[in-house]
């Protein structure tokens, strides 16, 4: 079986591990810790980065930091991982989607400003499958109507913007580090942010608003929250971004040779990389139109059957029973796109055989 997406485990992992063990420093204190969120902060060139313990708290947290809650509106699309449009319902806000673009499957920047209403308080771009959103556009909105800008940048690690990080542009950045992102702690998670003041109370919020008074008492002004990751994950994901670069090779060298096995395909539409951007095809994805002579969910059985594992996109949001009754824009492209949309096999470790065997599974007209 060749999987979908797996962990790429080939650095110091073991050696850092084991450092915790040996010196007891298991917990969420503890120099990996702030050396992940320094490494961290250092790669995608943010001023401020605080671990979580996974990526929804860090969405989470995002939204705390901001202060975003009841009676507040945040944008967002539908085709997306549920993870950001439930961390609005967390804070107590509503969700608003927005449609996407056709090519680049992510928010549709020029169908925002209708949405916005007086209740508008932030725009949540989610970079998925790895190709950034227009944030120029994005920036500019929010600039017009004073809207905070969170980006879930989980699945754009790696992806550039106009030379930019995604995860750096707007107000607070997210990442994920599950066992199927880029680079992986198990589980754990990242904000980041350029401004000083919103790092410093994001990290505050997340360690349970703890301040150690003079005599070592703890003191807490408002309720906190507790998002930290333990010491030993921090470890794993100091050894995981010293490869970074190499998985990122990787993955766009996949997305290479994946483009130039398909791009004859009758009926297949390949991932897109617009002018300006570097996108690290996190999952190498395809859109089955109607004239490719299967449906996406033959396709996906065909290929099953063949020992190659596929995922249909993720169904879009607001279909899904907790968010039919929230405000949308003209969904066409994403009801459409959610339909024919297929995430192909794309672990780092792939071999270009792997690709080879899938791209002819595709191409073959039984
Ligand atoms: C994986 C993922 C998340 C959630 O991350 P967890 O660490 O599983 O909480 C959030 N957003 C996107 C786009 C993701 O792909």
């Amino acid at each position: 079986m060749i999987p979908l997406c797996i962990p790429e485990v080939k650095g110091s992992e073991w050696e850092y591990i084991k450092d915790c063990l040996d010196t007891n420093w298991l917990s969420s204190v503890g120099s990996y810790v702030n050396k992940f969120e320094e490494d961290f902060a250092k790669y995608v060139k943010a001023k401020k980065a605080v671990v979580t313990m996974n990526g929804t708290a860090a969405l989470e947290l995002a939204l705390r930091t901001l202060g975003i809650g009841k009676g507040d509106e945040v944008i967002v699309s539908s085709l997306t991982f549920i993870s950001p449009v439930n961390t609005i319902k967390y804070v107590g806000a509503e969700p608003v989607f927005v449609d996407i673009c056709k090519d680049t499957w992510v928010m549709d920047a020029d169908k925002i400003e209708e949405l916005i209403t007086e209740k508008t308080k932030a725009i949540l771009p989610v970079h998925i499958y790895g190709h950034p959103v227009d944030m120029d556009k994005i920036m500019e909105l929010a600039k017009k109507y004073n809207l905070y800008v969170v980006e879930d940048a989980t699945e754009s690690l790696g992806s550039l913007y106009k030379g930019k990080a995604t995860g750096t542009i707007g107000h607070i950045g997210c990442y994920s580090f599950n066992g199927n992102k880029l680079i992986t702690t198990g589980a754990g998670g990242m904000l980041v942010t350029n401004n000083e003041k919103l790092g410093e109370r994001a990290k505050y919020l997340s360690t349970q608003t703890k301040i150690v008074l003079e005599n070592g008492a703890f003191y807490h002004e408002e309720i906190g929250y507790n998002f930290r990751m333990p010491n030993i994950l921090a470890a794993l994901g100091c050894a995981q971004l010293e490869n970074i670069e190499n998985y990122i090779e990787a993955k766009r060298d996949h997305a290479k040779l994946y483009n130039n096995l398909l791009k004859d395909v009758r009926g297949i539409t390949l991932p897109t990389e617009k002018e300006g951007i570097t996108n690290i095809n996190w999952l190498y994805s395809i859109v089955v139109e109607d004239d490719y002579y299967l449906t996406r969910d033959e396709l996906i059985i065909k290929l099953m059957e063949s020992g190659v594992q596929s995922r249909p996109f993720f169904m879009a949001v607001h279909k899904m029973p907790p968010y039919r009754e929230c405000k949308h824009g003209d969904m066409a492209v994403t009801n459409e796109v959610v339909e024919k949309g297929i995430n192909l096999p794309s672990s780092v470790g792939l071999l270009y055989d792997d690709i080879r065997k899938i791209c002819n599974i595709i191409k073959q007209v039984d």
